[in-house]
């Protein structure tokens, strides 16, 4: 035998019971592309022959937690090892695009494996005898190939989320579609209109974060534009720009590869020029897209929105791209900017003025050196921990009632002290701040 999985010993163990107890068993899925490819799974399925409750009697209740009976899976946990262990199963027609409308256990191995979305996860292994493979999916994965079980314009039809599913493959492992699957996902993507919020956004986040998503983001404009329409008018939208070689969209999906793995960010570069071909006018000296960045900031939080993007993450992404097209030059600018951001999101939004600049031209002429100087005046503001909140001030809002200030005027006060403070037009000393508000009304 050729390959051979290396199991965490609960999950083996638990091959090995069902075996011992009559049924078949073998991992399946992910974990075995995962462990093909040389990656380390991060969950273990198992399918078998064994219904829900065959399983539960191997295992004992304490072991097994159900998750929907009717789907037939059983999470198992084994000491410190846990897997879902699948009952075979065909699937009944699909007439919504994204539930099959009955669940059919199946005795055949080769059943479960014929619903499954791409060879590359169509593939069963059993410690015993080694690979199961009936749709050539080691091969492909080899070649780096994506390729759909059976017909994929039926499969894409039946789920739509499965086109997202192999755009996630493509980022996440350069597993490139062929021919049939490629046109397929492209046809079979209005579908996508039928899948829920949540589901979308999961596969997006997830493609987003691989290696290889800037060639997915320009191979498959339109399969993303059915759920995020605003970003058809970035295809092909020409920049007419000496500091750009690309249109919009090409500049878009570079920025996102060009970005450091980190969500927010990459959400952030997806989004940041959406505004572009509102905001185009055109003069002598070329392509202008002024007012780009705030309004791509109001329409990002509405796309967010309705993608049901959790607010966190959501506000971030705004700001960032409220900001990518301005970089702090002096001191007091940071200082602002760290108090209103915090030093997490000023480091994000570092990493995105980085992506953008270096996402613009074929070959990058644009130094870093402004993007340097506002990151070294961030260092300095952090390490001589300078003073960029209300908080941090000397003084406090109950040190200005005593003083005689009352509702609003506290906070005003407190605000221009602030400023005055930046500004370094007072320092930031007690004495000199008291001074600076003075008894109430006198200013
Ligand atoms: P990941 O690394 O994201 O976990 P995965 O391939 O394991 O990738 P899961 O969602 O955990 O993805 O699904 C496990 C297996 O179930 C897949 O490998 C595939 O065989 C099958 N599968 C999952 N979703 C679908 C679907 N929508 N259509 C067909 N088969 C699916
Ligand atoms: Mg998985």
């Amino acid at each position: 035998m050729e390959f051979q999985m290396q199991l965490p010993v609960g999950v083996a163990g638990m091959v090995e019971r069902l075996q011992e107890s009559g049924y078949a068993a073998y991992l399946v899925g992910g974990c075995v592309r995962d462990a093909l490819s040389g990656l380390q799974p991060h969950d273990y399925d198992i399918t078998t022959d064994a219904t829900p409750d065959e399983i539960v009697a191997v295992f004992g209740e304490t072991s097994c937690t159900y998750y929907g009976k009717a789907f037939g899976t059983v999470c198992v946990k084994q000491g410190s090892d846990s897997a879902e262990i699948t009952t075979f199963r065909t699937e009944g027609a699909y007439s919504d695009a994204r539930h099959p409308d009955t669940v059919i256990f199946s005795k055949h191995v080769e059943d479960d494996l014929s619903r499954r979305d791409f060879t590359c996860n169509a593939i069963a292994y059993d410690p015993r005898t080694g690979l199961l493979d009936p749709y050539h999916g080691a091969e492909d994965l080899q070649q780096g190939i994506l390729r759909a079980v059976g017909t994929p314009a039926d499969r894409f039809h039946e789920d739509a989320l499965r086109i997202m599913r192999g755009m996630r493959f493509y980022a996440r492992f350069g597993l490139v579609p062929e021919p049939a699957t490629e046109t397929a996902m492209r046809e079979c993507a209005p579908g996508l209109d039928k899948i829920s919020a949540e589901r979308v956004f999961t596969e997006l986040c997830g493609m987003l974060m691989g290696a290889h998503i800037t060639e997915v983001l320009e191979k498959f404009p339109e399969v993303l534009a059915v759920r995020i329409p605003e970003i058809t008018p970035c295809i092909g939208f020409a920049q007419h720009s000496r500091y750009h070689d690309f249109t919009v969209w090409e500049h878009i999906a570079r920025t996102v590869g060009n970005a450091v793995p980190d969500l927010t960010v990459r959400i952030a570069m997806l989004l940041h020029d959406i505004a572009k071909p509102d905001c185009f006018t055109m003069d002598a000296r070329g392509g202008h897209f002024k007012g780009h960045a705030a309004l791509g900031a109001k329409k990002a939080d509405v796309i967010l929105q309705r993608l049901r993007c959790d607010n966190r993450m959501r506000e971030t992404a705004v700001q960032l791209i409220y900001w990518h097209r301005f970089t702090p030059r002096e001191m007091p600018q940071v200082r602002r900017m760290l108090g209103k951001m915090g030093e997490v999101k000023f480091r994000q939004y570092l990493a995105v003025l980085d992506a953008d600049r270096v996402s613009k031209q074929r070959i990058t002429t644009e130094s870093r050196r402004k993007i340097d100087r506002a990151e070294a005046l961030l260092e300095e503001c952090l390490q001589k921990d300078l003073c960029c909140t209300i908080r941090q001030l000397a003084v406090s809002g109950n040190d200005l009632k005593a003083l005689g200030y009352e509702g609003r005027e506290i906070g005003q006060m407190l605000q221009a002290m602030l400023d005055a403070v930046i500004t370094g037009e007072i320092p930031n000393e007690r004495e000199a701040l008291l001074a600076y508000a003075g008894p109430v009304g006198t200013v």
